[in-house]
């Protein structure tokens, strides 16, 4: 009898301290949960889009300021430096300062139009230093392959021109057939074809700020907008959207303009071919003896487009806003009474608009092998809209499972996913190249935009983010890792 009464007291007890824990353990996230705000998180935003970063630009010291500044955070949060001691992972950079906006101007006969910044262009972010003036041709897609019976050059002579080129390919599905036209996506490799033909400069037509280029001897060019070209073809007696539908049709509808159009380009830049940036790495080590060998990495890109003479791209939406929210749920982890059982490493990538260089660096040289690396969470352009979605979530459901539910139980927002599609074509983001180095990768998007995307434009400023999606970001952060940390369920890989 005795006994009995002894082992239900027991039972009993068992049962309400388990209670009690988890009601605590509950409580105890949602302090934290609730001490991320949305002022702090627009603090960061702010000061990243500062002028004094000059709009990030990987490889430039204002970029590795920004770095500074982040890594300071991390520093003054308890999150430790995670390569060695050292708060950076520094990789080759190399880069171009824009010190004026330059000009463009095009000319139809007697006709002089000065082209305005930045409704019809952009400078280019690689060109060569100097002027050029010249006649025009239009080469399409700017591609010459010859094991795809495919060229823009073959019917038109451009030395000493000035070409008009379409980014892209012509061929857009995404099959295999596409993995054959992927080394003629680059724009590097558009530039060098440019050149190795001779002309001497070009007008892009694609309107936008693109580190993403490479800077050649005596070649310089400038970005425009399509309108722009439009009127330079109407001009030519040529309709710019029958030109576009024969380039979709492969039938390389390039020719040479009248020698009354002409246009002139000013760029002023300097160069520098042996810089540097690095990626901003530093982690939480799990509470577990055993889990902490096994990592969970937040990151996304702290670069941004840079500064063009006294213009700032501030890159507020893409991507000071994404790393705001990973500052904000570092700074929830670091300060939460519920301790992740494994370790969580943040990383802000560099270089990422000049060619995804920080996280391909680091996929070559990963600070915890690749094998423990349970997850990646890459927040790109995570700060203007009202609703959350997940490249990923359908094909690593199990992981992804920790976020629908914090989603559900506590932020309530609209949250699409998709599976994994595999890119044939020219990888875009840094979270594809996570997951192509065999880490279970989701990319964290904000939709249903509230303010105008001003994509790769200076008026990507501060005023177009919104501040609770970016705390709600960091919410789901804070409670889907530490949900993914500490399931000790997770199957083996
Ligand atoms: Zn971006």
């Amino acid at each position: 009898m005795m006994r009995v009464t002894l082992f239900c007291v027991l039972l009993w007890a068992a049962f309400t301290l388990n209670g009690f824990s988890q009601q605590s353990d509950n409580d105890l996230r949602l302090k934290t949960f609730h001490s991320i705000s949305s002022n702090e998180l627009m603090e960061f935003a702010s000061e990243l889009s500062a002028d004094k970063y000059a709009g990030r630009l990987s490889g430039s010291p204002e970029y590795l300021e920004a770095a500074k500044w982040c890594a300071s955070k991390f520093e003054e949060w308890g999150v430790k430096p995670a390569n060695n001691g050292s708060y950076f992972q520094y990789f080759p950079n190399e880069y171009s300062e824009v010190n004026s906006l330059g000009s463009v101007v095009y000319f139809n006969g007697n006709e002089k139009t000065y082209l305005d910044f930045p409704e019809d262009f952009i400078p280019g972010s690689n060109s060569a230093s100097g002027t050029v003036q010249a006649e025009l041709v239009y080469v399409g897609h700017g591609i010459t392959a010859p094991e795809l019976g495919y060229d823009d050059y073959k019917n038109v002579d451009v030395k000493g021109k000035i070409i008009i080129l379409e980014s892209g390919t012509p061929y857009t599905k995404n099959d295999e057939t596409l993995g054959k036209w992927t080394p003629y996506a680059y724009h590097r490799y558009k530039f060098r074809n440019a050149v190795k033909h001779g002309a001497a400069g070009m007008i892009y037509a694609s309107k936008l700020a693109n580190p993403n280029t490479v800077n050649l001897e005596g070649f310089v060019y400038a970005h425009v907008d399509t309108k722009v070209v439009e009127q330079i073809m109407a001009d030519a007696g040529k309709d710019y959207r029958q030109i576009r539908e024969q380039l979709k049709n492969m039938e390389t509808p390039s020719f040479e303009l009248p020698a009354e159009q002409k246009v002139f380009i000013r760029a002023e830049t300097k160069y520098f071919p042996d810089a540097q940036a690095c990626n901003v790495v530093a982690m939480i080590e799990g509470s577990d003896p055993e889990l902490k060998d096994e990592v969970i990495i937040i990151g996304g890109h702290l670069d941004g487009q840079g500064q063009m003479g006294d213009v700032t791209f501030s890159s507020a939406l893409d991507n000071a806003s994404g790393i705001s929210d990973i500052l904000g749920a570092a700074k929830a982890l670091a300060t939460s009474e519920v301790k992740p059982k494994r370790s969580v490493l943040f990383i802000l990538l560099g270089g990422e608009e000049c060619g995804l260089y920080g996280s391909k660096y680091y996929c070559k040289n990963p600070l915890f092998p690749v094998e423990k690396t349970k997850m990646m969470i890459n927040l790109d352009m995570v700060g203007n809209g009202t609703s959350f979605y997940v490249s990923g979530g359908k094909t690593h459901s199990q992981l992804f499972s920790h976020f629908e539910k914090a989603n559900t139980d506590f932020i309530h927002r609209e949250m699409g996913a998709s599976a994994v599609t595999k890119n044939y074509g020219r990888p875009r983001s840094d979270a594809s190249v996570f997951e192509d180095a065999g880490i279970k990768t989701f990319g964290l998007w904000t939709r249903n935009s509230v303010y105008p995307v001003h994509y790769h434009m200076p008026a990507d400023k501060t005023n177009v983010l919104t501040p609770e999606i970016m705390e709600d970001a960091a919410k789901l952060l804070y409670l889907g890792v530490l949900g993914v940390a500490n399931d000790t369920k997770l199957l083996q890989r």
